[in-house]
């Protein structure tokens, strides 16, 4: 049987049919040998795999993490990633499609190309007014009408490459959230697309996905406060791009409103591309993810609630405002189609609705009483779980 070579080192070591045959089986698209890409030279996605890899090594050693864990590509176009913690290897296995990288930076580059957006990082005026950004929606995958539309000045450019960058760590730290924290029981292929829609799972399936956001939004946060634009600040020789990177920070500063203000463009943008939808009372426990404007309101409590133990209330005020700025920019740069229409109107009042206080409630509610505690026994990380609610009456 052919072996697996998806590294540089070829050091497979399941079985490549055995694996496919099992991904087949529950609908999935197969895996490719990645190393066909070394073969030929195509260094996107090789030096992509090996930056997400190498983060992939920090996120582990700051949890003290022992198990390994490893990438692996998968050959489709949709905007999708999953776990998989099976008998045929030993490695922890997180899937991400090669769409992802190609949904995602056309998505932020065609941002940035915008002179509307984000007016105050580079200089604006080197780009024309477009069309908006036309999202379509099909489960998870996303097309715009504005390929190979790139701004015309280097440091947005650059920046739209950096928040490519970071919502695909998002969706890596996503399911490496889904991995360490014991979601899935041994053999549970935990898919962000064809995940079974069962309606008494839902709200246990909600629950996990706000653990498994909340899980990489603490994890980029704490590698991104390390770096170039956080508390070291420093910018080593040899960095690539150093003075794209110089730049951005002319642009955004150092410390944690930068960190913040990048996170939560990228974060806010992934969710924009999940396929938004109307949100009202009858369907907020519809389908095996909860509603992404939910996730992204979720996410941004939890980025203002772990930046306030660096910068206290002002900072957490600020990262919340910043969720908030980038949800209102991104908005007004896209066209949603047809089926999304009525979105945004549906979203305001319904977070305004008692409706929005239960869904919280029950979600808290199953964390408490169904999740905590058996995760607990589970994880592997030993970075804390979110400390469940005391009296709930929903
Ligand atoms: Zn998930």
């Amino acid at each position: 049987m052919e072996k697996l070579g998806w590294l540089q080192d070829g050091k497979g070591d399941i079985e490549l049919i055995e694996l496919n045959r099992y991904l087949k089986a529950r609908g999935e698209a197969e895996v490719f040998d990645i190393s066909f890409f070394y073969d030929v030279n195509q260094p996107i996605i090789t030096e992509t795999h090996q930056v997400l890899s190498k983060n992939l090594e920090e996120a582990l050693r700051q949890e003290q993490v022992t198990e390994k864990f490893r990438i692996i590509w998968l050959m489709d176009d949709q905007l999708n990633a999953m776990a998989l913690q099976t008998v045929l290897c030993e490695e922890r296995l997180i899937f991400i499609n090669f769409g992802c990288y190609f949904i995602l930076m056309n998505f932020f580059q065609s941002l940035m190309a915008s002179p509307t957006f984000a007016t105050t990082i580079g200089n604006v005026g080197l780009d024309e007014m477009g069309p908006k950004i036309e999202v379509v929606s099909n489960a998870t995958a996303v097309v715009t009408n504005r390929t190979g539309r790139i701004s015309k000045c280097p440091t947005r450019y650059f920046f739209g490459g950096l928040l490519a960058t970071t919502a695909l760590h998002f969706l890596l730290f996503h399911e490496l959230t889904h991995l360490v924290n014991g979601h899935e029981a041994l053999d549970g292929l935990s898919s962000e697309s064809t995940r079974q829609d069962y309606s008494t799972q839902n709200i246990k399936g909600h629950t996990l996905e706000m653990d498994a956001d909340s899980g990489a939004v603490i994890k980029i946060f704490n590698q991104m406060f390390q770096g170039v634009f956080g508390r070291g600040g420093e910018l080593r020789a040899g960095t690539p791009n150093i003075e794209h990177y110089y730049s951005v920070r002319d642009s955004l500063g150092i410390g944690i409103q930068s960190v913040c203000k990048i996170l939560s463009i990228a974060m806010v943008g992934v969710f924009t591309l999940f396929n938004p939808r109307r949100l009202g009372k009858e369907n907020m426990f519809n389908g095996s993810h909860p509603n992404a404007f939910l996730r992204q309101v979720m996410a941004g409590s939890v980025l203002s609630g772990h930046v306030k133990r660096y910068g206290g209330n002002g900072a957490a005020e600020e990262a919340l405002s910043e969720t908030h700025i980038a949800f209102r920019d991104i908005y007004s740069e896209i066209d949603f189609r047809e089926q999304s229409k009525g979105v945004m109107e549906s979203i305001l009042e319904f977070i305004n609705s008692d409706a929005f206080e239960y869904y919280n409630c029950r979600l808290n509610k199953c964390w408490r009483d169904e999740l905590h505690s058996l995760l607990k026994q589970r994880k592997i990380s030993k970075a804390k779980l979110a400390i469940p609610k005391g009296e709930l009456n929903c």
